[in-house]
Order: C-alpha cells, then sequence, then structure tokens
C-alpha cells in the first residue's frame, strides 16, 4: 500500500513536471548548445558571440527565451566571457558546485547552466561578475527609438524653442529658418524680410511619448495665431504664423485645430505649407534663453482649446 502511495506520487509529480515543461516550450539544442547547456561543459575563452559586443537589448535563456541580463550591467572583464554585475530578479538560480568550491549559475525558469558566479573581485561597484557561456545566451536587441520631425513658425524662435524644450516626448528643437529662396540664408538675410524665409524651430520628438496634435495644441496656445502683422513686438514676414507639414496626416491635423479655433471665434491666420529645407541657425541663436538666463518676452502660454 505505501509502495503503491509512492508510485502515485511520483507519477503525479512526473506528470506535472512534464507539463511544465511542455508549457516552457523549450528551444530545440545542437550539439554544441546542449554540451554547455544540459551538461554544464564551459565554451572556450574568447570564443563566445557575446564577450566583445556592446548592444543595448536583453540578453535571453537559450533554451527558454526567459530575460536573464540588460546590457546596463554587461561590463569587460577581461576573462574571455560575457560578464554581467546584476541579473534580472529572480532570473537566475545558483547552485554550489560538485566539489563545494564555486557557485554555479543556471537560469531560474528551466535550469540551463549559465556558468559560474564570483563575488569580491572588485571588478564594478556591485563587487560581483556572473561569468556566462554567450553559447546559453540570445540577444534581443532595443527596438531603435523611430523619431519625427515637426516645423512651426510662431514668431522669434528663441521663446518658441524654449517652450517646445519643456515637451515630456521631445529629445531637441533647434532654431532655424524655411520657406524662402535664398540658398544658406544667415539671420541677416531672414531679418532684412527679402530671403522669404519665417523663423522656424524643428522639434525632433518620439512619437511613442508625444503625438504631433499634442505639439501643434501646444504651438496655438503659446503665439498667437490670429496676429496678421508678425508676433508680439516683433513684426515682419519672417516673424509670421505657419505650419510646415510633411504629409496629408499632420496637414489635416493642423486644419482640424484651426477649425476648432475658428468656431472659438479666432480668426486663424496661419498658413499651412509643405515642408521644405530646414536651415539651422546660428550657433549664438540656439538655447538663446537657456544660455541667457532671461526670460522669453515674446511667448506665453493661453489655453485655447
Ligand atoms: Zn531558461
Amino acid at each position: 500500500m505505501k509502495l503503491l502511495t509512492l508510485l502515485t506520487t511520483l507519477s503525479l509529480l512526473f506528470t506535472l513536471n512534464a507539463k511544465e515543461l511542455k508549457k516552457l516550450d523549450l528551444n530545440p539544442l545542437t550539439k554544441e548548445e546542449s554540451n554547455v547547456i544540459l551538461n554544464k561543459a564551459t565554451e572556450r575563452p574568447f570564443s563566445g558571440k557575446y564577450y566583445k559586443f556592446d548592444k543595448d537589448g536583453t540578453y535571453l535563456c537559450k533554451h527558454c527565451d526567459a530575460p536573464l541580463y540588460t546590457s546596463h550591467s554587461k561590463f569587460d572583464s577581461g576573462c574571455g566571457w560575457p560578464s554581467f554585475d546584476d541579473a534580472l530578479p529572480g532570473a537566475i538560480k545558483k547552485v554550489i558546485d560538485a566539489d563545494g568550491r564555486r557557485t554555479e549559475i543556471v537560469c531560474a525558469t528551466c535550469g540551463a547552466h549559465l556558468g559560474h558566479v564570483f563575488a569580491g573581485e572588485g571588478l564594478t561597484d556591485k563587487n560581483i561578475r556572473y561569468c556566462v557561456n554567450s553559447i546559453s545566451l540570445n540577444f534581443k536587441e532595443n527596438a531603435a527609438l523611430v523619431e519625427k520631425k515637426a516645423y512651426f513658425a510662431g514668431g522669434c524662435f528663441w521663446g518658441m524653442e524654449y517652450n517646445f524644450e519643456k515637451v515630456k516626448g521631445v529629445l531637441s528643437v533647434d532654431s532655424g529658418y524655411m520657406g524662402g529662396k535664398l540658398k544658406n540664408p544667415s539671420y541677416k538675410d531672414v531679418s532684412k524680410g527679402t530671403s522669404g524665409h519665417l523663423e522656424v524651430i524643428e522639434v525632433t520628438y518620439d512619437p511613442s511619448l508625444v503625438s504631433y496634435e499634442t505639439l501643434a495644441r501646444l504651438f496655438f496656445e503659446i503665439h498667437d495665431p490670429t496676429q496678421k502683422d508678425g508676433q508680439g513686438p516683433d513684426r515682419g514676414s519672417q516673424y509670421l504664423s505657419a505650419v510646415f507639414t510633411s504629409d496629408k496626416e499632420e496637414n489635416q491635423t493642423i486644419k482640424k485645430l484651426i477649425g476648432i479655433l475658428n468656431a472659438k471665434g479666432l480668426d486663424v491666420v496661419t498658413t499651412l505649407y509643405p515642408q521644405d529645407r530646414f536651415y539651422k541657425a546660428e550657433a549664438y541663436h540656439q538655447d538663446y534663453y537657456k544660455k541667457t538666463g532671461k526670460f522669453p518676452y515674446c511667448h506665453v502660454y493661453i489655453k485655447r482649446f
């Protein structure tokens, strides 16, 4: 009876383990890979794919794809194997080697052999080195950042730049010129008002953090889109209100917002142009207010939506 209970328990355990393993959906391994991952061999030093490798991303278990380390914790220890001074929470299990001297590291999810861990070497602030076989790892590169650019003309670019630089998701703002005929215009050329350019800002942003519409709404709220002869005290064609759009979608967004403002009784004079060549302005115009510590005289936020 006792034996039967034991056998039942064992078979139940076996069934569970088999199910658990099936759920893990393990990747098939080559002979070389299983030699390290299953039989705990060590790859030759300086031979692995990820030894001299510094891309931005996450290292996964070759066998089960569990995330183990990020590139932020990787460092060059000179030992010949990829080295990390931290692992993702709960990703790694430590096991004392049979000889009781070294500490083996295995994937906490599937038990794949990864390498060994050493403490107290003083190589990094964290004072720990996860020494991992490249062959036990896969690498997933972080998705490259997609940048977009938006172009607005709303008077003096100093104040425009100042306001847009404060927006979350905006990566950078440059002051410059757009919309004229003259090639490589200088500030002097644009100031005369004869080159045809407007003072424009180039807003580089991360569309996953801020939308074009959010930027466009801000544009209409930090300048007066009804002023016909310039912006604030700055008069002249180079200070007129305009948006340079790069596609139909941007164009429709601006038209929609102008429609909303018109419905509120504002006689918007903002002109829409297709995007043209952007000429970055002279260095002293970039980050003008940040550099001088002055406060913009030309742009005030007014809630209009
Ligand atoms: Zn694993």
